[in-house]
């Protein structure tokens, strides 16, 4: 076991902690985010990724954490928000001691963060973490952990689309409704599905043709061309694929009623919501529509751990945080992607001033 771990603070305003891991012997270079714990523990997964330098790395950890403490916080998760960042090339850089000494620097928080999957590491890499620190969650069910998120994520993501199409139809119902969805991989498929069985006329793009045949077989999904799904005519666009395609570009493209889908940052800028809805269209925030996965693994923090039935509960409750961001921003006369962040905002501020 190495002891060349160097940790030190960040002193970041509007943070909680900010701390950086080094240790020469394995190469870690890390930084954890705790923004928010007013609710709970910060809760937030582990990316692995190349910056070009710590200030890329700073940045991309703080901006993420924020967005889980708003995450949590509308999802009702009884969590915070944190993120950590390991900085480094996925392919070079991966060991066994690597991810122990990153579990180590977890392990210094005391409970304060709680880690998870995330881009570029995966349930292999946190078991490792897991046997140097026990604020890791999202392992398989084998190891007591809540599982693959992703069934979860799309079930949430369904509830939340009925939702959407009830308050832009007056009628939730799927049955008759064209709707065209952007990837149809671990979240975007069961939507698919869901949607396909509920009686909906499902459009899809996804650059994995296999997928589409499936689907198309299985349930009579329509294939569309990636480059002509985002400006079908349709009554709801699910991207469930890549962040920030409702830009400057796409966005006078849409043909659309409505946008809900999974895929995170769907906004290129924050002012993109303001476009939106200056078109008349109906936008359910990707945060809020796609928390179930978070939900699920929330649950393993309950007291008797994980359970599925409790999961699912809580995220049945996904249409009625749309419900109430959609009336804030119809009250107050703000997009709803603002309206999302206020509700977050005013949420964490009332359980501090509870506290206090
Ligand atoms: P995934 O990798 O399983 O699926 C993405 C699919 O999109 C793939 O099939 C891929 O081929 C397709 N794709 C990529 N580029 C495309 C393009 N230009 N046009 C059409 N299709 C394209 O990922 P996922 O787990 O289904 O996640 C989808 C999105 O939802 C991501 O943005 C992810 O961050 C977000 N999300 C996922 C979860 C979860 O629990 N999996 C939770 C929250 C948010």
């Amino acid at each position: 076991m190495s002891d060349t771990l160097q940790i030190s603070e960040i002193p970041v305003e509007g943070y909680e902690r900010v701390v950086r891991g080094v240790d020469p012997q394995t190469g870690l270079h890390a930084i954890i985010a705790v923004h928010d714990t007013t609710l709970g523990p910060a809760l937030g997964g582990l990316r692995m990724w190349n910056y070009a330098s710590e200030e890329d790395a700073v940045f991309d950890v703080l901006r993420l954490a924020k967005g889980m403490s708003y995450k949590s916080a509308v999802a009702h998760t009884g969590l915070g928000g944190g993120k950590a960042v390991m900085i480094g090339d996925a392919k070079t850089i991966k060991s066994e001691g690597l991810y122990l000494a990153m579990g180590r620097l977890v392990e210094s928080l005391g409970g304060l963060y709680t880690t998870a999957e995330d881009v570029n590491t995966s349930i292999g890499d946190l078991e490792i973490v897991r046997r140097a620190t026990k604020y890791v969650t999202g392992l398989s069910r084998d190891s007591g952990g809540s599982g693959n998120p992703s069934p979860y994520t799309a079930y949430g993501v369904y509830l939340g689309v009925r939702a959407a199409l009830g308050w832009a139809f007056d009628n939730d119902d799927p049955k008759g409704r064209t709707i065209a969805i952007q990837g149809v991989g671990a979240v975007g498929g069961p939507l698919a599905e869901r949607l396909a069985e509920a009686g909906a006329t499902v459009y899809a793009a996804d650059r994995n043709q296999k997928r589409l045949d499936a689907l198309t077989e299985k349930h009579g999904v329509k294939q569309v061309k990636a480059e002509e799904i985002l400006s079908m005519e349709c009554d709801l666009l699910a991207p469930c694929a890549l962040g920030g395609i409702l830009n400057d570009e796409s966005i006078p493209e849409l043909r659309t009623k409505v946008v809900a889908g999974a895929a995170n940052n769907l906004l290129l800028k924050p002012e993109h919501g303001k476009a939106l809805s200056e078109r008349g269209i109906l936008y359910a925030p990707d945060y809020v529509i796609n928390a179930g996965g978070i939900v699920n693994v929330s649950v393993e923090f309950h007291d008797g751990g994980y359970n599925e039935e409790v999961a699912l509960r809580k995220i049945e409750r996904i249409p009625q945080a749309l419900k109430e961001l959609w009336t804030i921003s119809r009250e107050e006369g703000i997009p709803s992607s603002d309206a999302a962040d206020r509700l977050a905002q005013r949420i964490i501020a009332e359980a501090r001033a509870a506290k206090a």
